[in-house]
C-alpha cells in the first residue's frame, strides 16, 4: 500500500468511517499520517482525594464503600457511588451507562480518571472513565495519542487506522539531504512519523516533533523564497503621482492620524511612487488603525486612474470592509467604486461583477482570496492589500505572478512577530510597524479567574446586555468529546441557554459551520440580534462589532498569551469600557501567573516576547502561541529556534541547489497550513 492511496484502503475503514475522515480533510493515507495528535494522555501517579481541586483533571484510585444508586430520568440514568482512600471520601456521578453495577463491586479497588467539579469541600467527579488497578499500571507514565476528531469518530479508531497505516505503507521516503540531516540532527522522516504518533517516551517525541516542525518551516521558506525569486525588484510599471484626494481625505475624518499611522502612510506612499514595485508588510497591534492605511493606499491608486484589490481571510471580514469603504465614499466624496466579489455571489451575480472589473467600472474590489484565483480579469490591477494575512502573501503572490501582473502588495498582519523571526519569514519584505494606539482609547480591564467564579461572570455579562451591549465566550473545541475536560462551543451555548432568561439570544459559531451560516451569524451578530456569540477562535480575525463590551475565554490555560491578545482585540474597539474574562480550568499557581501577563500589559510584542521567556521546555505541547500562523506543527513563537535552524538551512540549500527528485516534489506540494 502506497501512502498516496486512499484512506478506504485501511483495513476497517469502510465508507461511513472514511467520511468521517473525510471531515476532518483526511482523504489519503498521507493526509491520515499527517493528523498529528493535538496532546498526548499521560496517566500520571493518582492523587490523593484531600488535595482535589475544581477543575483539575487527574486519576484518583480508591475502594467503592457502598452500592450504587441508580435513577431514571427522562431518557437519562443517572448511577452515583462513593469512594474512599481511606481517609477522604469522593462521589462520583456517571450517565446511561446501565451496565456499571458489572463493571465495579463494592469493596474492590479502581482508578477513576476525569476532572473533578462541585467545590473544594465536597468534590465530584462526572463520568470518568474507570481502570482496574493493574491496568492502569501498564498505562502509567505512557504517552497516549489524543487526535482532534469530529462527532462519530473516536480516538481508538484514529488510533487504530494510525498504527495500520505506519506499519504497512511505502512511500514514507526521507526527502531532506542528508547533509541538512546530519548537520541539526534530525531523526529520519519515518521515525518523526512513528515519534509524534507513538511515542515510547518524552525525549522520542521531543525529536520527532521536532523534525516535523524543522520540515515544515524549511518547506515554507524555501518555497516563499523561491516564488519571491522572480519578483523582487521588479521595475515600477506605474509609479504612482500624488494627488489631492488623500490630503482632503485625511482632513475629513473625524480623527488625525498617529504619529506612527503618519510615518507608515509615508513609507507606504514613498514604495508606490518609487522605482520598484511595493513589497510591504504593516504590523500593527490589533485596533492600532491599519485600515485607514490600507483605504489611503487604495486612494492614491484609484485616483491614478488604476485598480485596487483588498483581500481578506474570510467573506465576513470581507463584506465588513466593502461597507466601510462604501460608507467613506459616501460621507467623504472618494473616487471609489467598489465591488465585492466572493464566493458566495450567484453566478449571476459574479458575471456582473467580472464585467465590472473587466471594464474598470469597479475601481476597488474587495474580497476573499478569490479575488485573485478565480477568472476575475482585471483592467489595470496596481494595488493588493491583504488584510490579517496568515499566509505571508505566498499564495496570491504566486497567483498574482502567474497572471503576469507586477502589482504592489501590502500585507496587513496584527501578529506581532519579533523582528528576528519576521525577517526570517517575511524575506526581504519591507516592514513597517505602527506601534501606537490611537489616543482616545479606554484601555480594556481584565481578569483571571478559575471556574468558580463563572456564575458572577455571567451576572456580569447580564449587565452588560441589560445595557444593550453584546459578548463572546471563546471556547477551545467544538463538540462535545473532542478533547477531555475541554468546553466545546456546541454544548456550553445550550448550558448557557439556561443560565440567561429566555430573551437574551444566544448562538455559536465555529470553523466547522458551512460558509453561509457563519456569514449569517456574524451578520445578525453585528447588527445587535445576537447578544452572546459562543465562538471557537475563528472570530480572533479582524471582526469589528464596537457593541461588543466583554468577551470570556473559557480554557483560558490552553492558548498562549499572544492569541489570547488577538482574541482580546475583538473588544475595546468602541467608546464603552470593555471588559476580558479569562477563566483557567487549571487552577495551577504558575498558570495563573502566566496568564496574569495579560492584566499588566495591552501590548502585543511585550506580550509575546513574555510567553517565550516563561514557557519551559516541559510545555510542549496543547498550546498554540501564534494562533493565526496557522503551521500545521511548527509555532513560530514556541519553536523560534527551529525557525532560525531552518531559515539557515533554507539560504544553504538554495545556494547550493542539490535538489532531490524527493525534495523537489516535497517543495512543489502544496503547503497545508491549517487555521484552527
Ligand atoms: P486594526 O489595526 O485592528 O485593523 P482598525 O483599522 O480596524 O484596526 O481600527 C480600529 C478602529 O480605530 C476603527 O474604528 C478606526 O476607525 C479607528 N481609528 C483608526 N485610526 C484612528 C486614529 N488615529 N484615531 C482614532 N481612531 C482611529
Ligand atoms: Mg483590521
Amino acid at each position: 500500500m502506497h501512502v498516496t492511496a486512499e484512506i478506504r484502503s485501511l483495513k476497517g475503514v469502510g465508507e461511513k468511517t472514511a467520511s468521517l475522515f473525510g471531515k476532518l480533510g483526511i482523504d489519503t493515507i498521507q493526509d491520515l499520517l499527517r493528523h498529528y495528535p493535538a496532546g498526548y494522555d499521560t496517566f500520571r501517579d493518582t492523587v490523593p482525594m484531600r488535595e482535589l481541586a475544581p477543575g483539575m483533571f487527574c486519576a484518583v484510585r480508591g475502594v467503592l464503600t457502598g452500592g450504587i444508586a441508580a435513577r431514571k430520568g427522562g431518557r437519562l440514568t443517572v448511577s452515583t457511588c462513593r469512594i474512599s482512600d481511606g481517609t477522604d471520601t469522593l462521589s462520583l456521578t456517571f450517565f446511561n451507562i446501565p451496565y456499571l453495577k458489572n463493571m465495579i463491586k463494592p469493596g474492590e479497588t479502581y482508578i477513576f480518571r476525569g476532572t473533578v467539579s462541585g467545590n473544594a469541600d465536597t468534590p465530584k467527579m462526572e463520568q470518568p472513565a474507570v481502570y482496574g488497578v493493574e491496568a492502569y499500571e501498564k498505562l502509567r507514565d505512557t504517552l497516549q495519542p489524543r487526535y482532534p476528531l469530529t462527532g462519530g469518530l473516536t480516538n481508538h479508531a484514529v488510533t487504530k487506522a494510525m498504527r495500520q497505516a505506519l506499519s504497512l505503507c511505502d512511500g514514507i521516503d526521507e526527502y531532506l539531504p542528508d547533509e541538512i540531516r546530519q548537520y541539526y540532527q534530525l531523526t529520519s522522516y519515518r521515525e518523526s512519523l512513528e515519534g509524534i504518533h507513538f511515542p515510547e517516551n518524552e525525549a522520542m517525541l521531543r525529536q520527532a516533533r521536532r523534525r516535523l516542525v524543522f520540515d515544515e518551516f524549511f518547506l515554507f521558506i524555501v518555497r516563499l523564497r523561491k516564488s519571491r525569486e522572480c519578483s523582487i525588484r521588479i521595475r515600477n510599471p506605474h509609479p504612482l503621482t500624488e494627488t489631492a484626494d488623500t490630503v482632503r481625505f485625511l482632513e475629513r475624518l473625524p480623527y488625525t492620524l498617529t504619529d506612527a499611522q503618519k510615518r507608515v502612510w509615508e513609507e507606504v506612499k514613498a514604495d508606490l511612487q518609487g522605482e520598484t514595485v511595493m513589497n510591504r508588510l504593516i504590523q500593527g497591534d490589533v485596533g492600532s488603525g491599519k485600515t485607514v492605511i490600507a483605504i489611503l493606499a487604495l486612494l492614491l491608486t484609484v485616483a491614478n486612474g488604476c485598480q485596487g484589490a483588498m483581500m481578506a481571510p474570510t467573506e465576513v471580514l470581507a463584506r465588513q470592509h466593502c461597507e466601510s469603504i462604501r460608507e467613506m465614499t459616501a460621507a467623504y466624496g472618494l473616487p471609489f467604486r467598489p465591488a465585492l466579489l466572493t464566493g458566495s455571489l450567484t453566478a449571476k451575480e459574479k458575471r456582473e461583477c467580472y464585467r465590472r472589473i473587466e471594464s474598470g467600472e469597479a475601481n476597488v474590489i474587495i474580497g476573499t482570496h478569490a479575488l485573485i484565483q478565480e477568472k476575475a480579469v482585471y483592467r489595470n490591477l496596481t494595488l493588493v492589500v491583504t488584510d490579517e494575512q496568515h499566509r505571508f502573501g505566498v499564495r496570491q503572490r504566486e497567483a498574482l505572478a502567474g497572471k503576469g501582473m507586477d502589482t504592489h502588495v501590502l500585507v496587513m498582519s496584527a501578529t506581532p512577530i519579533p523582528r528576528t523571526l519576521a525577517i526570517i519569514l517575511y524575506g526581504d519584505l519591507h516592514i513597517s510597524v505602527i506601534d501606537e494606539l490611537p489616543r482616545d482609547r479606554l484601555p480594556i480591564k481584565n481578569c483571571v479567574v478559575d471556574t468558580g467564579y463563572r456564575r458572577k461572570a455571567y451576572r456580569f455579562i447580564g449587565g452588560e446586555i441589560a445595557k444593550g451591549r453584546q459578548a463572546y465566550v471563546i471556547c477551545p473545541m467544538v463538540e462535545e468529546g473532542e478533547m477531555e475536560g475541554l468546553e466545546n462551543v456546541t454544548a456550553y451555548a445550550e448550558k448557557l441557554k439556561t443560565v440567561f432568561p429566555r430573551q437574551v439570544q444566544i448562538a455559536c459559531l465555529h470553523g466547522r459551520m458551512k460558509a453561509a451560516e457563519k456569514k449569517r451569524i456574524m451578520e445578525a451578530f453585528g447588527k445587535g440580534d445576537i447578544d452572546i456569540l459562543v465562538s471557537t477562535t475563528v472570530i480572533e480575525v479582524g471582526i469589528n462589532v464596537p457593541n461588543a463590551t466583554v468577551m470570556m475565554v473559557e480554557n483560558a490555560e490552553r492558548f498562549g498569551l499572544a492569541q489570547l491578545h488577538q482574541l482580546r482585540g475583538r473588544v475595546g474597539r468602541g467608546k464603552e469600557q470593555s471588559y476580558c474574562i479569562f477563566v483557567s480550568s487549571s487552577g495551577a499557581e504558575h498558570t495563573m501567573e502566566r496568564l496574569s501577563v495579560l492584566q499588566k500589559s495591552n501590548d502585543g510584542f511585550l506580550i509575546a516576547g513574555e510567553d517565550l521567556r516563561r514557557r519551559g521546555p516541559g510545555d510542549l505541547f496543547g498550546i498554540r502561541q501564534s494562533g493565526s500562523l496557522a503551521f500545521r506543527i511548527g509555532d513560530i513563537y514556541q519553536d523560534a529556534k527551529v525557525l532560525q535552524e531552518a531559515g539557515e538551512a533554507a539560504d544553504r540549500f538554495l545556494k547550493e541547489g542539490a535538489v532531490s527528485d524527493a525534495l523537489e516534489q516535497a517543495i512543489a506540494s502544496p503547503v497545508d497550513f491549517r487555521s484552527i
